[in-house]
């Protein structure tokens, strides 16, 4: 089981601003930005190169519950980037998909 994995089951603990049946957002342990929260299926995903068409439905629900929980964070009207890493080339270090939101601050492009 990967962190995460222990994160939904509450064997270790985490700052949740979001939970439903679908999927949970809690704040990123070494935040990158003011604001730094991860969202993650309920559903053991190891990235986005695993999902499956029947996974459709969850991921709509999910884009959609990031864009409600960055509204509520307050970060509309001065946008945010929502990210997600996906293999060792793609910095991923967590395998369980999940996706970055992170605000409070001006991004900067090309990502590192
Ligand atoms: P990634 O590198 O895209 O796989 O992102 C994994 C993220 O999980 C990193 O930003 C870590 O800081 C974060 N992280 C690792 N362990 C924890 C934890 N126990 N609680 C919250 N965030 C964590």
């Amino acid at each position: 089981m990967t962190i995460f994995g222990k994160i939904l089951s509450k064997e270790i603990p985490a700052k949740f601003v979001y939970e439903d049946e679908l999927c949970v957002a809690f704040h990123d342990v070494q935040p990158q930005a003011p604001v730094h929260i991860l969202v993650i299926p309920r559903k053991p995903i190891g990235s986005l190169a695993q999902l499956g068409s029947e996974d459709q439905a969850l991921l709509g629900h999910i884009m959609i519950t990031i864009a409600k929980i960055a509204r509520k964070q307050g970060l509309d009207p001065t946008g945010y980037r929502v990210v997600t890493n996906i293999g060792s080339d793609g910095g991923q270090s967590v395998g369980h998909l999940h996706f970055h939101i992170l605000g409070g601050r001006q991004m900067s492009w090309p990502p590192g």
